[in-house]
């Protein structure tokens, strides 16, 4: 499969690259690294990484404009799996399309398409895509690629394995790169964001069952200064906490009129939950957008159902 989408990069002079939407730096990461090493190995082609930008990742290049007039042109899709989530516009005018993705399967929209769920994230697909076809990878490529494993292992907590360290390993020796750095990028923060976050820890509510969950609401999110897509970060800050097996932020997105919600498990299955809300994910990281406040709580009640089976048949 790899050779194969490594043909249709050969046969395309335009490639675009895309990925899901609600941006993250696993999906910045392995769509820009892809672009950079296409471009240097095939300094002719025109390669553009398109979608929503984020001003909290500008880290990362630039996004591109493509306006789409062109006929014969490659769409590259990583790190999603469906194509409603495909942060781009007119995806059917696209003459083929090939996917590098992580997440449990959804659904198949590409002619090839490369998933590998075992990965740590689609940044590690992205180079063993470029290793395995002898693509060219430098300093800034490896950098990229740095920052979308750590960032989806959040700091190396979940889907690592000895495979993952060996691949850091040898990212950080071979193109000598400076850790610190890169670590600052990424975990560097406001203390509008730690202050929030304290507006988080004091507000999550604790159900019975080990269910955490937090309503951020417009107002709350205007008055610490953050927005939603930070709100939604936050998850990530709440792991391990002893009375909690599984948590969740709501908030609201008043733009796109809908409610967002984040959620982790440290134990309970919970991507099959938000898929029956239009949601998605992995088995512990999942989220979903649903149209009203009512919807979210019935989400936030079949969780806690969720972690009251769990606890019952774990015996504890
Ligand atoms: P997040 O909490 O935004 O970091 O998302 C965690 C995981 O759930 C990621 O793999 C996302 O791709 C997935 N996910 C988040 N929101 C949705 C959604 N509305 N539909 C499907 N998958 C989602």
């Amino acid at each position: 499969m790899l050779e194969n989408i490594y043909n249709k990069i050969k046969e395309y002079s335009t490639i675009v690259i895309a990925r899901h939407i609600g941006v993250d730096p696993d999906a910045l990461g392995s769509q820009f690294s892809l672009k950079r090493s296409i471009e240097k190995t095939f300094p002719e082609k025109k390669v553009y990484a398109v979608g929503s930008k984020s001003s909290k990742y500008n880290y990362f290049p630039k996004l591109d404009k493509y306006d789409n007039k062109e006929e014969n042109v490659l769409l590259i899709v990583v790190d999603t799996p469906d194509k409603k989530r495909v942060d781009i516009a007119n995806i059917d005018t696209y003459k083929e399309i090939c996917k590098i993705d992580h997440h449990p399967f959804i659904e198949t929209f590409g002619e090839f398409e490369y998933i590998n769920t075992t990965a740590s994230s689609a940044s590690e697909l992205v180079l063993e895509f470029l290793e395995k076809n002898n693509m060219e990878i430098d300093q800034e490529i490896a950098s990229y690629i740095f920052m979308g494993i750590v960032s989806d292992t959040n700091r190396f907590l979940f889907n690592t394995t000895h495979v993952t360290f060996e691949i850091m390993h040898n990212l950080v020796e071979k193109y000598n790169l400076n850790v610190e750095e890169l670590y600052q990028n990424l975990f560097m923060r406001p203390l509008s964001e730690i202050r929030f976050q304290g507006y988080i820890s004091e507000n999550m509510k604790v159900t019975e069952n080990g269910l955490g969950y937090v309503i951020l609401t417009n107002d709350i999110m205007m008055k610490y200064g953050v927005d939603a897509s930070s709100a939604g970060n936050m998850i990530n800050n709440f792991n391990n906490i002893e009375e909690v097996i599984v948590w969740a932020t709501i908030s609201e997105d008043v733009k796109n009129n809908l409610m967002k919600l984040n959620i982790r498990s440290r134990g309970p299955i919970i991507n099959t939950v938000a898929e029956k809300y239009n949601g998605g994910g992995h088995k512990f990281a999942s989220g979903a957008r649903v149209p009203t406040m009512d919807e979210a709580l019935m989400l936030i009640e079949d969780l806690d159902v969720l972690c009251r089976e769990y606890l019952e048949k774990e015996g504890i």
